[in-house]
């Protein structure tokens, strides 16, 4: 359902929060989905969108 690039940014704004240590990181949406990103703090790749709702 979700196609557009921009949508999906707008909606996430980009944004992830470290499941470990709850810190933000700001990465680009698909490399966080295929792995690619991790924390910058403890370097985990558990991330998720700020939403919590
Ligand atoms: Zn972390």
């Amino acid at each position: 359902m979700v196609k557009f690039p921009e949508a999906e940014a707008r909606k996430f704004r980009n944004i992830f929060v470290c499941k470990k240590c709850k810190s933000k990181v700001r990465a680009n949406n698909m490399k966080v989905i295929q792995g690619k990103v991790t924390c910058r703090k403890c370097s985990s790749p558990r991330l998720r969108t700020v939403r919590k709702k």
